[in-house]
């Protein structure tokens, strides 16, 4: 194979390796966004969670608050019992503190309630906190992960794009741009092998597409050092040293 061929498969392995670097560098950052996205989400409902329990703590404090001045208002009842002067006064007086403490007793079960209910959500906040401490620890080792993987590819990712460009410059530019086109359709692979499936046969297929390709072409790929492309899909054809 000519040397013109040789530098453009050359080239192209160099262009598929730093492809692929790229995708692993491109793979850890989407895995820290989308793992920011998740801890922005958790955070969210932590942060309006803390809001409804504050919330509900007033309530629960007003209602605490109402009890007191309730309970209050039976002491000072029970005091008006020892003044009054009749059975009817004492009568309507004894009902009213009856009354009063039915609605302390009410309310004081609802209070009792709502605190069991409060604990409850205080102690599934804090397990929600807790997971945050490990989403965030999480975030972090994956920027670490990240981080390591940029450093110890960028020697070999400042080579590959050195040999890159050393191997691009020894080919004409109408060429590069044809086989940046094809690798663009082709994810990366815009060569192809002339294969010679039948070592008795003169028939040729392209390794890209699995097309027969003409003898003519095959022949001219075979003796001269110029592209020659596959009819049916496009790829520069190139044929393996033969040992
Ligand atoms: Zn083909």
């Amino acid at each position: 194979m000519g040397a013109k061929l040789q530098t453009l498969i050359e080239f192209q392995d160099l262009e598929l390796q730093i492809v692929d670097i790229r995708r692993q560098l491109a793979r850890k950052d989407s895995q820290i966004a989308s793992q920011a996205r998740k801890l922005e989400t958790l955070r969210a409902g932590i942060h309006a969670e803390r809001d409804e329990i504050r919330k509900a703590q007033v309530h629960f404090d007003e209602i605490d608050v109402d009890v007191k001045s309730r309970s209050g208002h039976v002491t000072r009842l029970r005091e008006q019992l020892n003044t009054v002067r009749t059975n009817k006064e004492y009568a309507a007086v004894l009902q009213q503190i009856n009354s009063e403490k039915a609605d302390v007793a009410r309310i004081e079960t609802r209070a009792l309630e709502m605190m069991q209910g409060l604990e409850n959500r205080k102690a599934a906040l804090a397990e929600r906190q807790k997971s945050e401490t490990a989403e965030v620890q999480r975030l972090e080792a994956l920027k670490a992960e990240s981080e390591q993987a940029r450093q110890q590819y960028s020697g070999r990712l400042a080579t590959l794009q050195k040999r890159r460009d050393a191997a691009a410059a020894q080919i004409d530019k109408e060429t590069i741009v044809h086989f940046e086109r094809l690798s663009e359709r082709y994810d990366g692979e815009a060569m192809a092998e002339l294969l010679r499936p039948n070592p008795r046969r003169d028939e040729f297929i392209c390794g890209g597409c699995n097309m027969s390709v003409q003898t003519d072409r095959a022949n001219s790929l075979r003796t001269r050092d110029e592209i020659v492309t596959c009819k049916n899909c496009g790829r520069i054809l190139f044929i393996r040293t033969e040992s």
